[in-house]
Order: structure tokens, then C-alpha cells, then sequence
């Protein structure tokens, strides 16, 4: 399908869409029509079985429709936790993870094809950044990974590959979308948005005023290991970074989670925990710590449980807020880019990236 011609009507919201149908001579009705089959997850025009055969002749030449289709799905034994590997409209792929929790089910979404943003522990940037993903294509991962799995959806984490804050555009019209009263309705206060921090576009997404949590991947509260480990520190750096959160917060009223993967030998030790108890008390941050999932291509390892019960321990005594995530999903490769990364290398014989 050519999409340089054809328009995205996925990603448009309602009232874009009632502009574009009355272009066409549509009443407003229809616009509520069609963006009722789109949010059902109807990707074809030919299905929208309520529009007359000419109208939806003249939406098939105007607009583009696709379907993602699973390459592959894996259900966790273990938790029921379940990884989708997805093919885009040009073949690439990305990861949707959905994960059940007591309080309802969760899905974690990819916001680019790979990433630029170079973290010495991740897989997603392995092979580096090949697109932004569309709106319409964020707003699928949820829509598909719901409808295949049969799981409502009640929360969002904008945690799965890619740099959200790199693809602000496209990230804030998917918000809107999916949190669109006659759309999927997700409330704001149910999403997070992860980001390395790219602190030149906090005021930006303060200026939107969403109810989102924002949650910050800290991963070491000193500029020396930072800048080792997350090439986005250079030239931003630890302090400006709790600045910038400092003017989220302010700005917002919403507290910032700081995400912490914990690494042994790297950043937990007793020393780097009460920096990290500084910082967090400094913007009131709630402090999530992650069992480093190892990396293949990675020579990281996670902390050991006594240095985490520790690290944990000195949060706390320092009235820290802090949670350890469960690992969910582990035997189903659900951690970052992982599963992309597996079929890269199986596709170019276990030989890594080009
Ligand atoms: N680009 C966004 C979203 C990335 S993924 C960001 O940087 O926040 C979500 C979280 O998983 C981030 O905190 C990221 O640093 C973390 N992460 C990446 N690889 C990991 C690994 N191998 N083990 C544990 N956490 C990891």
C-alpha cells in the first residue's frame, strides 16, 4: 500500500475526521460512524457495512487502513503475562507486552521502531532507531493486544521500545486518541510515560497539563555513572535533571516516579542509594527499583538480593516511597526489546546488527 498518497485516518482524531468528511460532503454523523468501526478495530473500509458502497470507494482512495498482524505471541507459564511481536505496514516489527495485575490489566507499548538513545543495558537500542511509530500504529498496539487477548485494558505504560519523548508528536495525538471519550476512554490518570529524560521537553509536556504519571529513568543519581551507562545524560546531566522534574512537579501537581534498574557493581551502592534518597525527597519522587533483566549482548548483571534489601533499606530509612517491580513475564522475553532483537538476529543468522 502506497501511504505517501493516501492519508492516516487512524490517527486523526474526531473532529479532524468530521473536517475531512465534510470535505466530502458527509454529514457529521458519519464521522462518528467510521471513527466507531476504527475504535471496534475495523480496518477496512469494506466492513463499515453502514456506508454506502460509494463513500467507502472514495474513503479506500484517500485514506490508508492497516491491520497489524501477530508474528508471534508468547503466553508466560508463569504469570500469564503475554508478549506480542507485531508487523507494521513496511514490515517492521514491535513489541506489545500485557501484563494482569489484581488491579486490572496493563499493557506496556512501543513508541518507536528501535532507539537512539543508547543505554548500555537495554536491547531496544541496539540496532539503533529506525522510525517513529505513527499514532494510529501506538494506538493499534493497544486496540489489537485488547481485542487478541481478550483482556479489557485499564492501564498504559509508554515503556515498551522507543523514546516516547523523542517522538512527542506522535505520543501526544496517540494520548488523545486513546483517551478520547468516544474511543478506547483510557483515563490519563492510567498512563505513564517513561522517559530517559530528555529534559527540553518537560516544559512542553507540563504545558499539556495531562494527568499522566510521568516516570523517570533515573538509573544512577551521579554524573560519572549515569553518563557510562545512559548516553542521554551528556550534556544534560544529574542536577538539571532534578531541576527540570522540580518544574514538573510544580507546574503539574503530579508527583514523578524515578525508575531504577539495579546494577551489579554499577549503581547500588550504599552511597549511591542515599544520593538517590537526596534526589528523590528533593522533587518528592516515588522510586521504582527494577531487577536488572540480563541482556544477552549486555555484560551487566542485576544486584545481588542483599545489596537490593540494602539499597532498599537505606531508601527507606531515608522516608523514601519506594516499590521493587515484580518481574513479570520472564520466560517470555518481556523486557525491552528483547523479542525484536531475537528475530533481527535470526533473521541475519545470530549475527547481531549490521
Ligand atoms: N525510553 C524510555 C522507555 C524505555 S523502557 C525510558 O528510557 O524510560 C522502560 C524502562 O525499562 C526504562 O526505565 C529503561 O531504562 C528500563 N530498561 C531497559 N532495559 C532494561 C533492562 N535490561 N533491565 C531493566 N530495565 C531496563
Amino acid at each position: 500500500m502506497d501511504m505517501t498518497e493516501r492519508k492516516d485516518i487512524l490517527s486523526l482524531l474526531p473532529e479532524e475526521l468530521e473536517a475531512e468528511l465534510a470535505a466530502l460532503g458527509q454529514p457529521r454523523f458519519r464521522a462518528g460512524q467510521v471513527f466507531q468501526w476504527l475504535s471496534r478495530g475495523v480496518r477496512s473500509f469494506e466492513g463499515m457495512t453502514n456506508l454506502s458502497k460509494e463513500l467507502r470507494e472514495e474513503l479506500e482512495s484517500r485514506f490508508f487502513l492497516y491491520e497489524p498482524k501477530v508474528l508471534s505471541k508468547q503466553v508466560s507459564a508463569m504469570d500469564g503475562t503475554i508478549k506480542y511481536l507485531w508487523e507494521l505496514s513496511d514490515g517492521n516489527a514491535v513489541e506489545t507486552v500485557v501484563m494482569s495485575y489484581k488491579h486490572g490489566n496493563t499493557v506496556c507499548v512501543s513508541s518507536q521502531v528501535g532507539c537512539r538513545q543508547g543505554c548500555a543495558f537495554c536491547a531496544s537500542t541496539i540496532g539503533g532507531l529506525v522510525r517513529n511509530l505513527r499514532a494510529s500504529e501506538i494506538l493499534d498496539e493497544v486496540l489489537f493486544s485488547e481485542l487478541d487477548s481478550g483482556k479489557k485494558i485499564s492501564n498504559i505504560v509508554l515503556m515498551g521500545i522507543g523514546e516516547p519523548l523523542d517522538n512527542f508528536d506522535n505520543v501526544m495525538r496517540f494520548l488523545e486518541l486513546v483517551n478520547h471519550p468516544k474511543g478506547m476512554n483510557i483515563g490519563m490518570r492510567h498512563i505513564s510515560l517513561s522517559t530517559c529524560g530528555l529534559i527540553e521537553r518537560f516544559d512542553e509536556l507540563a504545558a499539556r497539563d495531562l494527568q499522566l504519571t510521568l516516570s523517570v529513568s533515573l538509573h544512577a543519581p551521579d554524573d560519572e555513572t549515569r553518563s557510562r551507562i545512559m548516553p542521554a545524560n551528556h550534556g544534560r546531566g544529574v542536577q538539571k535533571l532534578i531541576e527540570a522534574c522540580k518544574t514538573y512537579y510544580e507546574k503539574t501537581g503530579r508527583r514523578i516516579s524515578f525508575e531504577y534498574a539495579m546494577i551489579d557493581g554499577v549503581n547500588d551502592s550504599p552511597e549511591q542509594a542515599r544520593l538517590l534518597a537526596g534526589h528523590a525527597r528533593a522533587v518528592s519522587a516515588h522510586v521504582n527499583l527494577i531487577p536488572l533483566n540480563h541482556v544477552e549482548e549486555r555484560q551487566f548483571q542485576p544486584s545481588t538480593p542483599e545489596h537490593l534489601k540494602h539499597f532498599i533499606k537505606i531508601l527507606e530509612d531515608n522516608d523514601v516511597n519506594v516499590t521493587v517491580r515484580r518481574r513479570l513475564g520472564s520466560d517470555v522475553d518481556a523486557s525491552c526489546g528483547q523479542l525484536r532483537r531475537k528475530m533481527q538476529k535470526s533473521q541475519k543468522g545470530g549475527q547481531g546488527p549490521a
